[in-house]
């Protein structure tokens, strides 16, 4: 079911560079609204989880290391065709592939540390955006 909502996080390099204003800038100008947002840590069982799907990948390991070294700020957004437009908006993985202007080119040191989550479906979106907030912080 599309929810016109997606999931993201600052990752630990983007808040430690104090990038957080400069992004969430942009994500809001880009006709994001801002459903839930906190700044939060996660532990080792928490990226384990969260990656599940990473998880026998060669570089899983580094990826949890990095997901939990530091704060970073999660949050739900809305806007019609939310993942996709967000995906766009964040750019490639690579931030080496990212289209100019992305947030991934602008922000991005590497493939592995590159700034910024996105969704990449609407049911991962619920599942993603329900493992880092109650109910009752969602407006
Ligand atoms: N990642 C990495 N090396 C890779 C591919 C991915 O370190 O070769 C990290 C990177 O932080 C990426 C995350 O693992 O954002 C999840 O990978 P995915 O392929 O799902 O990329 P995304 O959906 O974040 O663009
Ligand atoms: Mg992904």
């Amino acid at each position: 079911m599309a929810t016109n909502r997606t999931f993201t996080m600052l990752k630990p390099d983007a808040v430690e560079k104090g990038h957080v204003g400069a992004i969430i800038e942009k994500i809001t100008a880009s006709g994001f609204r801002i459903v839930a947002m906190k700044l939060t840590q996660m532990t080792a069982a928490d990226a384990q989880e969260f990656y599940a799907i990473h998880k026998e990948r060669p570089f899983f390991p580094e990826l949890v290391e990095y997901m939990t070294r530091g704060p970073i700020v999660a949050a739900i957004l809305e806007k019609d065709n939310a993942v996709e437009d967000f995906r766009t908006l964040i750019g490639a993985t690579n931030p080496a592939d990212a289209a100019e202007g992305t947030i991934r080119k602008l922000y991005a040191a590497s493939i592995g540390e590159n700034a910024v989550h996105g969704s990449d479906s609407d049911d991962n979106a619920a599942i993603e955006g329900a493992f880092h907030f109650a109910g009752r912080e969602m407006f």
